[in-house]
């Protein structure tokens, strides 16, 4: 009998702390529906210099700009530590930055993965740097740091202080930019979003 209660307690406790996460998850959706009839240039988002947020689809998703506002702002100081660089040259080189962003996954060949290895093969890629003022970022789940938006914006200060390229090839020998360090920032700064559920 005494078991038997004690079970059901466990059960009992194990649904409300679930409902609880559930709670918290609704509460922390940084994603918004988009669609491009009401706003068919995208957006900036405030607090930032002039980076714009546009979709792939004309109904699409998007991360809400108050989540990528502090996301960029955390990723730009984070950077400037790391990097010993000062914020503001951080902020300018990610100005008028044009981030595309979709909730339907993409595709391509011949990219590289992080190791450098070349894949000529089609891929599904969760994030593309397509020119010097553009990057795709895939939305994967309500939160940023599931996505590759960090992850492009290393690559799109590459480009930018390089001036030639993204450095596609990460840390392998054939283009230079990537290092081991960019890689391990990414990662702590990937748990620093984590923990606060942006
Ligand atoms: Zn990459």
């Amino acid at each position: 009998m005494a078991s038997t209660k004690l079970r059901y307690i466990l059960i009992l406790a194990y649904v409300v702390s679930l409902g609880s996460c559930a709670t918290n998850k609704t509460h922390h959706n940084n994603v918004s529906e988009f669609n491009c009839t009401r706003d068919p240039a995208g957006s900036i988002i405030p607090g930032t210099p002039g980076i714009r947020v546009t979709t792939t689809y004309c109904s699409d998703y998007v991360f809400t700009h108050d989540a990528m506002r502090k996301a960029i702002s955390m990723f730009v100081s984070d950077y400037a530590d790391s990097f010993q660089v000062e914020e503001l040259e951080v902020w300018e080189l990610l100005r008028g930055l044009t981030i595309e962003l979709s909730a339907i996954p993409k595709t391509v060949g011949n990219v590289y993965d992080i190791n450098g290895n070349f894949l000529k093969e089609e891929v599904p890629v969760a994030g593309l740097a397509l020119s010097k003022d553009v990057i795709w970022v895939e939305i994967k789940t309500p939160q940023i740091w599931s996505s590759s938006l960090a992850h492009e914006l290393v690559h799109i200060i590459i480009w930018r202080t390089q001036g030639v390229h993204a450095d596609p090839d990460h840390e392998g020998d054939a283009y230079s930019g990537w290092t081991q360090k960019h890689t391990e920032f990414l990662k702590n700064f990937r748990l620093k979003l984590l923990d606060l559920e942006i």
